[in-house]
């Protein structure tokens, strides 16, 4: 209403009464019919042009208008319906330059129309579009989160049983959900490995434990009884002293290994000569190798040096060697070579032993492990985790290759510059 009325007002002030009419007739013409009521009023509110829909001329008493004087521009006036019906017709004045007025009007009933079409097309269209979305984004969401229900429910299935080995069902897509449970489900074989993988540690070091506390408390019985003779008492302490030691030993090298796996272990690294650490480890070795008929040899460049820690590479000497020695019969060989590259410094310690089977080859470097045919040895089954955990400190690597009955090839790579500290 506003709008027609802004527009008559632009005619009038261009051609004054006629091109309103003469616009009035076109509009009416090309829509079949009025749509809006318009009026031209003379200053003391006489209508000099009038146009409007037939019907409203039967439904209002447009005279009225003559007689509402019109004090504000904004002002928006409404006449009932002469028979009593809720319709109204609203009318917007607005006051022209030369003191006329000009009025537009709509009845309410084609707004009401209007509006009422409107609420019929919602309800029948929107509404069930509206209904079919939300069902639809529902639908589409729960099934799309029932690969996070199921991560959620294998969360709980572990946190309320405890049972690791709960895996959540991947699903079909190659989405990221999917990529979500299958990290999920690798993220628990790794802490599943890692657990087992400690509690097997533990339980070894329980049941390794056991026979030496074992005979250290039936030795302090043996002692304690009355009438031991003082050489009895004496082989006890003895005995007592070896268990403890060897309780010792066992407890330091774990912690070792410990310190050397979690980077904590103080290494006092410096340039060390390769021949020299090689002579002071066979020297170790020397008459036990003697006493077992094996032939130690060596073959060491004289003029190679390498940056490491004395004494933890001593360790790792003499428990390769020692290991070589142990698991090689009599009239066996023992060689420990030395060979650079242009980066490494590379030692083997082979031997002509028993070989390690395949089936133990995987678990060698594991704490406490022992091949079933070493148990006839004297071992803890920390050494080779002992010598990996130090050499990987040095940020080397170490290998084996060895069959059943074929003897066995221990190489350690170690870098010839130290790696600079982060
Ligand atoms: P152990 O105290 O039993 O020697 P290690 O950790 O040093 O413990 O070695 C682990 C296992 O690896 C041994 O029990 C043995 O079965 C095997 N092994 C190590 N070195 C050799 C070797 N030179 N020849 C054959 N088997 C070996």
């Amino acid at each position: 209403m506003r709008l027609e009325l802004t527009e008559y007002q632009g005619e009038y002030q261009r051609r004054g009464v006629t091109e309103i009419e003469e616009e009035v007739e076109e509009k009416n013409r090309q829509a079949g019919r009025s749509l809006f009521l318009v009026r031209i009023a003379t200053a003391t509110n006489t209508t000099l042009f009038l146009d409007s829909p037939q019907s409203w001329r039967k439904r209002f008493d447009l005279r009225q208008l003559e007689k509402i004087v019109v004090s504000d521009a904004k002002q928006l006036l409404r006449l009932p319906a002469t028979d009593g019906d809720e319709e109204v017709l609203e009318v917007a004045s607005s006051p022209l330059p030369d003191g006329m007025l000009l009025q537009v009007g709509k009845s309410t009933k084609e707004r009401e129309n209007l509006l009422e079409r409107f609420r019929e097309t919602f309800v029948g269209v929107m509404l069930p579009v509206l209904i079919l979305s939300v069902a639809g984004g529902t639908l589409l969401t729960l099934q799309a989160l029932r690969p996070l229900r199921g991560l959620i429910h294998t969360l709980d299935t572990i946190i309320t049983t405890g049972a690791l080995t709960t895996r959540a069902s991947v699903p079909d897509t190659r989405d990221e959900l999917a990529e979500l449970t299958r990290l999920f489900n690798a993220m628990l074989e790794r802490i599943n490995l890692l657990i087992s993988g400690m509690q097997s540690t533990l339980d070894n070091v329980a049941h390794d434990l056991r026979t030496p506390m074992t005979r250290l408390r039936g030795m302090a019985e043996i002692a304690l009884q009355t009438e031991t003779p003082e050489t009895v008492l004496r082989e006890a302490l003895a005995t007592c002293i070896e268990e403890s030691d060897r309780i010792l030993a066992m407890l330091n090298t774990l912690m070792d290994i410990s310190e050397a796996e979690h980077g904590a272990m103080r290494l006092e690294r410096e340039l060390l000569n390769a021949q020299e650490l090689i002579t002071q480890a066979v020297e170790i070795y020397r008459d036990v190798a003697e006493d077992k008929v094996i032939q130690l040899s060596t073959s060491v460049p004289p003029e190679l040096f390498f940056p490491a820690d004395r004494n933890r590479m001593l360790q790792v000497m003499t428990n390769l060697l020692d290991n070589a020695i142990k698991y090689t019969p009599s009239g066996g060989q023992v060689t420990i070579t030395v060979t650079q590259n242009p980066h490494q410094v590379v030692l083997t310690v082979t031997d002509t032993g028993v070989g390690i089977p395949s089936e133990d080859l995987p678990h060698i470097w594991d704490r406490l492990y022992r091949g079933d045919k070493s148990r006839s040895q004297r071992g803890l089954g920390l050494g080779l985790s002992l010598v990996k955990a130090i050499v990987q400190a040095h940020n080397g690597s170490v290998t084996v290759h060895g069959m059943s009955g074929n003897g066995a090839v221990f190489t350690l790579a170690l870098p010839l510059l130290p790696l600079p500290r982060a």
